[in-house]
């Protein structure tokens, strides 16, 4: 393909991907200011080169480079810097890494995402069904999420999903309140 074509499919995918974030994510109550900051970091030269090296056009250019090169310099970069993704949650390598409970702000930020890549790479086959599915998929794989998160993602796909938008605020708010609950009493276990 050539290098034009990529690069225009390329920024094409991170504008779509970045309006369903925003479709959804105002819908879980997230902030307009954030939303318009999600993965700017994609527009950075060692995210961005990368991404055109590897662009395949209905599905993220970030593992074909891992099956490359082993590892993606563009994901290393990203995930360091967007706590809106769980691997940004986690520490303690040299003993087995400790999980970290997300903020509930990069939890909703976090849902908003993969439902708005499933819709950006899907298009109109995507739905909420097949989203479902998707978790139920990646749950399979034993991601390294904290109990305490998968619990509410859990909630979110089981609830959420189910329900017409003008709810999904009202859910939030429900949810946010026993999660933080859950959060501190996993925070101060150790008083
Ligand atoms: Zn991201």
């Amino acid at each position: 393909m050539h290098m034009l074509s990529k690069i225009f499919g390329h920024l094409r995918n991170i504008i779509v991907h970045k309006y369903w974030v925003y479709h959804f994510g105002r819908k879980l109550g997230i902030s307009r200011w954030r939303l318009l900051k999600h993965d700017l970091s994609k527009f950075s030269p060692i995210e961005f080169w990368e991404s055109i090296k590897f662009y395949q056009g209905t599905s993220s250019p970030i593992p074909p480079c891992k099956k490359a090169n082993g590892y993606s310099n563009a994901w290393q970069h990203h995930k360091g810097r967007n706590p809106h993704h769980y691997e940004y949650w986690t520490d303690n390598y040299d003993s087995g890494t400790t999980l970290i409970p997300m903020p509930f702000e990069c939890l909703c930020e976090m849902l908003a995402d993969w439902c708005a890549a499933g819709r950006t790479y899907q298009g109109k086959d995507w739905s909420f069904i097949s989203q479902c599915d998707w978790w139920e998929n990646k749950k399979t794989l034993n991601p390294s999420i904290h109990p305490l998160t998968i619990k509410r993602i859990d909630l979110f796909f089981d609830k959420y999903v189910r329900n017409p938008f003008e709810w999904w605020v009202e859910y939030r708010d429900d949810l946010k309140l026993v999660y933080e609950r859950d959060i501190y009493d996993w925070a101060h276990k150790y008083d």
